[in-house]
């Protein structure tokens, strides 16, 4: 368990911006802001003034917010050392063998190269808690814009390496069509099938269904439960022209 405080910030049509808040040390992070004010207003809502941002990628949709979080907290911005010409707003840059710390809190980066080149993940191992931003998904994983199936391997095999009950805050809200399609990609696999009535029910009361965890997508992830590079590739493809 953690005493992190986590809350989730919906963002444009389907983003999520994460807020995480450390009572102890009254330091507050933001993961990805790609728009500044929702995640402003949030933190304020609380109490609680951004101290740090920490970006898994360059799209705009991850770091529009940067500069106006910036302004309005002067909180410090890290991100990938491989996208830093791609992120002006940057004041540390940061790549897989260094660590963060939030208070006492301490994450370690990993690099998950793939749907960007220099994507990557934050990891509080004591807390259980990783930032993925756009590699994995729930039942799902990010396009391959900049990498190949490859590295998309690499990364899920990172992801698979992490205990089960470590909780997944990924970027997106794509659950329901990415299951739509794991239901094709794995007809037999009976998880699948009971997550979705689940995340059927979810949805249509409006409700959010993340953060998911490491358990949940090693038994319903067609792409982390994918067995070779190949596969995984295969099953993007195909979930890349899916009509569900
Ligand atoms: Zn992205
Ligand atoms: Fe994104």
């Amino acid at each position: 368990m953690t005493d992190l405080e986590i809350v989730r910030v919906p963002a444009f049509d389907d983003n999520y911006i994460w807020l995480v808040h450390d009572p102890a040390s009254n330091e507050t992070l933001v993961v990805d802001p790609g728009d500044a004010a929702p995640a402003l207003a949030a933190a304020k809502e609380r109490g609680w003034t951004i101290t740090q941002i920490w970006n898994t990628h360059w799209h705009p949709d991850h770091v529009g917010g940067n500069q106006a979080v910036k302004d309005a907290t002067g909180a410090l911005v890290t991100g990938p050392a491989a996208e830093a010409a791609k992120i002006p707003t940057l004041d540390r840059t940061v790549a897989e063998g260094d660590t963060m710390k939030l208070g006492a809190h301490v994450a370690r980066v990993l690099d998950t190269p793939a749907h960007t080149a220099g994507h990557i993940s934050y990891v509080f191992d004591q807390d259980g808690l990783l930032f993925p931003g756009d590699t994995i998904f729930a039942m799902g994983c990010g396009r391959l814009f900049e990498g190949t199936a490859a590295d998309m391997y690499a990364a899920m095999r990172k992801y698979a390496a992490l205990p089960p009950e470590t909780r997944v805050f990924a970027a997106h809200e794509y659950t329901q069509s990415n299951g739509r399609y794991a239901l094709v990609a794995e007809p037999d696999n009976e998880a699948i099938k009971a997550r979705m009535v689940e995340v059927d029910r979810l949805r249509a009361a409006g409700e959010a269904t993340l953060p998911t965890t490491i358990g949940e997508e090693l038994a319903t992830n067609p792409f982390l439960r994918a067995s070779s590079p190949e596969e995984l590739g295969e099953r993007r493809g195909a979930k890349d022209v899916f009509r569900g």
